[in-house]
């Protein structure tokens, strides 16, 4: 635990992000999700002092001009769940923490994808090229200091605390800064005279104990003096696998859109096939030229993680996609695989004649893992560039998309 590679993530004023994303004119303005209680505020709106949980009728006295708008959760979860696949690009191992938070571990992917503070950058950068939203990230050794310093940096921030500069960062914030202080044991703690966490860092557990009880004086001794041993720990059991393709403005040939797609399908299911998971349903995700989105899903006879047998489902789709594709555009394109069971009973079930491919798939990942990039490229990509981190072990999990919106 020396290393300073926790990545703390969190969308900044989420729902109310979600709302001016999608309607421009309440971009710049105060923002308030909800009526009779606040359920987020917009970063103008908190200008004015208005706060989640807070009253409805307080918060239109604190901001009479304020936007109040209904919460849309079907939007709210749409939005997650992209960012979501964002954060299962950037690392293998991400743990959520609720809607619109999670922890990042950035261990053992210097040499791969950059440093932990490079990694954020491009976080923060692929969240709002992609899903649309604002999002602050804090890094630092302990999952406690990691949640300390994102909302330090809060918003649309990042902010990096050096493993050398932890107690200067720390001891000087207001106790309502740690991980688990809300405002009842913030009261709690400031009415024994202990305004910041360094004076409570200097306090003994015991007096602590005595103060906020026996689970909460524990841990706000420990992480107040600097001490999380927590780990991050990936979601048990995740329930999907995505990979995703920004094209640009420009128009799109039908044959560089297939040549996509096998990229997505190759990338998707080797991944599928690294970590044991089969999936039954296949859906493809479209951006069009208006920003609009659409999704389409195919669910298999069987589960699958042969590539082709993914990318037969996907190009079903994308062909019955096409109409809408030549009339708006399409500047995104992806696929994700749901419905997921164990892989591995998949491949003992597997036919001699190997009509499914993962014998063949087996192999490819095999020679990519051991010789390198170049060593396979399946036919439909020669003659592009497949981007290096394509054909990463599979085991380095994937931390980034190279065809996405960096270039
Ligand atoms: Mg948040």
């Amino acid at each position: 635990m020396d290393e300073v590679t926790i990545l703390h993530a969190d969308l900044d004023a989420f729902f109310a992000s979600v709302e001016q994303r999608d309607d421009p004119r309440l971009r710049g303005r105060p923002v308030i999700v909800g009526g009779g209680v606040v359920l987020a505020a917009s970063y103008e709106a908190r200008a004015h002092g208005v706060r989640g949980a807070m009253g409805g009728a307080r918060a239109r006295r604190l901001c009479s001009q304020a936007v109040f708008v209904q919460p849309r959760w079907p939007a709210y979860v749409e939005a997650s769940k992209a960012v979501f696949e964002v954060f299962d690009r950037t690392t293998p191992v991400v743990e959520p923490l609720s809607i619109d938070e999670a922890f990042l571990d950035a261990r053992g992917l210097e040499h791969i994808a950059g440093t932990p503070a490079q990694i954020a950058a491009r976080l923060r950068r692929d969240v709002l090229e992609q899903v649309g939203l604002p999002i602050t990230v804090g890094v630092a050794r302990t999952k406690a200091l990691a949640k300390v310093a994102s909302a330090a940096a809060k918003p649309d921030g990042l902010l990096v605390v050096p493993a050398d500069g932890e107690i200067a960062f720390l001891h000087p914030l207001p106790v309502e800064r740690l991980w688990g202080v809300g405002p009842a044991t913030a009261a709690k703690l400031r009415g024994h005279g202990l305004q910041t966490v360094g004076q409570v860092a200097r306090t003994a557990e015991a007096a602590l104990i005595q103060i906020v009880g026996r689970a909460a004086g524990r841990h706000l001794h420990a992480i107040a003096n600097n001490r999380d041993p927590r780990r991050v720990r990936a979601r048990r059991g995740r329930r999907s696998f995505g990979s995703q393709s920004a094209l640009g403005r420009s128009p799109t040939t039908p044959e560089a859109l297939d040549a996509v797609l096998v990229g997505l399908a190759d990338r998707v299911t080797r991944r599928m096939r690294a970590a044991g998971r089969a999936g039954r349903t296949v859906v493809l995700r479209l951006r069009f030229g208006d920003y609009s989105r659409a999704t389409r899903s195919q669910t298999l006879f069987e589960a699958a993680n042969a590539t082709e047998a993914i990318l037969a489902a996907a190009r079903t789709l994308l062909a019955a996609a096409m109409p809408v594709i030549e009339r708006r555009g399409v500047t995104l394109v992806g696929i994700t695989i749901s419905n997921l069971v164990d892989g591995r009973a998949v491949q003992l079930a597997l036919p001699f004649e190997d009509p499914t491919g993962l014998v063949l798939d087996a192999a490819v990942d095999d020679v990519r893992d051991r010789f390198g990039p170049t060593a396979v490229t399946r036919a439909t990509q020669l003659g592009r560039d497949p981007g290096l981190a394509a054909w990463l072990p599979a085991h380095a999990g994937r931390p980034m998309d190279p065809s996405d919106t960096r270039r």
